[in-house]
């Protein structure tokens, strides 16, 4: 078998050398990866040979070889990643975060959790429900994407007006650097002040510092009622002002609140089939989100307020 130009192994070759490397290193080759969904992106498997690490120390050792070897690395957790960070190529490997799939700790009194980078953000939310805990993030990918990948994109979502992005969930941080050593910085409390603070490389480094292992997220308590709303708005200066009305209630907080160009409705409305001819043909949408202690006390602002400033709404109770 011939090498592809510019890369040092062929995958028979990588598979041959991987295998074995660390007892809880699973490496999976062109066969194993045929007919898997790549994910967003069609090439994310083009490489062909997957390593799957079930430990940080396991990682560790795949990293160690490839940088010995000179062997691009390409991280990958739950492929859905919509700006191409997943591609790979030939001669190049897999890591992915599918095995560090524990959730490590959890303090609930403390309202932090320690889990493994390959954790799926709606299995973190599932699991701390119980204990009347939220991410604080929220994205409609929850189902597969990871909180590794998150960590590595920044990840944002509609929550992101009132907690912020993921950068200011993270705590702590694992990461395996491309030397194969260890960074390790799992913290569990927000008043550390000795900087700098190394762990914010690995954010929004889309992998590029290191592979994510574990990571330490605060977490937001989950009030009991919550309720979403899509208004038609006329310009930005509505939209903030919707915005501030919702911010001064009491009785409610805004959790989210995202605004939606016309372009951007009409073209989302016909892909989806929606019906939006309630909506002015140049109207803007704002999407809010807001929870309240009761139910009672979240009903109340949206039939009284809402009526008052005249914004034409869809709204759903959860
Ligand atoms: C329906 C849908 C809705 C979405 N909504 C939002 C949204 O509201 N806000 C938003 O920000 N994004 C959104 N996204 C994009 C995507 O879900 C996020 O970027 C998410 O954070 C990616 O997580 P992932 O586990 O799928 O990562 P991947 O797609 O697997 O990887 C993303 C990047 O991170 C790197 N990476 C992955 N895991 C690790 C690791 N352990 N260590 C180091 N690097 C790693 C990869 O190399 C790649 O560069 C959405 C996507 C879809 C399909």
């Amino acid at each position: 078998m011939t090498h592809e130009p510019g890369t040092r192994f062929t995958a028979t070759e990588l598979l041959e050398r991987l295998s074995g490397l660390h007892p809880d290193l699973v490496i999976l080759g062109p066969t194993d990866l045929k007919g898997r969904h790549p994910g967003e992106h069609a090439d994310n498997f083009a490489g062909g040979v997957m390593a799957q690490p079930g430990s940080t120390a396991a990682a560790a050792a795949l990293v160690s070889w490839c940088a010995a070897h000179d062997v691009a690395i390409v991280p990958q957790g739950g492929l859905t990643g919509l700006v191409g960070g997943n591609v790979s190529h030939a001669g190049e490997v897999i890591l992915s975060s599918a095995r560090l799939n524990r959730i490590v700790a959890l303090y609930p009194e403390e309202m932090t959790v320690t889990v493994e980078a390959g954790v799926p953000l709606e299995t973190l939310q599932q699991a701390i429900a119980a204990h009347g805990l939220t991410t604080g993030i929220d994205l409609g990918s929850r189902g597969s994407a990871t909180i590794g990948g998150m960590v590595s994109t920044n990840a944002g979502g509609i929550l992101a007006f009132r907690n912020g992005v993921m950068r200011h969930q993270v705590l702590g941080l694992e990461a395996v650097l491309p030397s194969g050593d260890v960074f390790s910085d799992l913290t569990r409390v927000v008043k550390v002040s000795a900087g700098p603070d190394l762990k914010h490389l690995f954010i929004g480094g889309e992998g590029a510092f290191g592979f994510v292992t574990q990571v330490v997220l605060k977490l937001e308590p989950q009030r009991p009622a919550r309720a979403t709303a899509f208004l038609g708005v006329a310009d930005a200066a509505s939209a903030l002002a919707v915005i501030r009305h919702f911010r001064g209630l009491s009785s409610v907080t805004l959790e989210g609140a995202e605004m939606m160009w016309p372009r951007y409705i009409r073209d989302g409305a016909a892909l989806k089939g929606f019906d939006l001819s309630w909506l002015d043909e140049d109207a803007a949408a704002l999407l809010i989100e807001v929870s309240a202690e009761t139910v009672e006390a979240r009903r109340q602002p949206w039939k009284k307020d809402l009526k008052r400033s005249g914004s034409r709404s869809a709204s759903r109770a959860a």
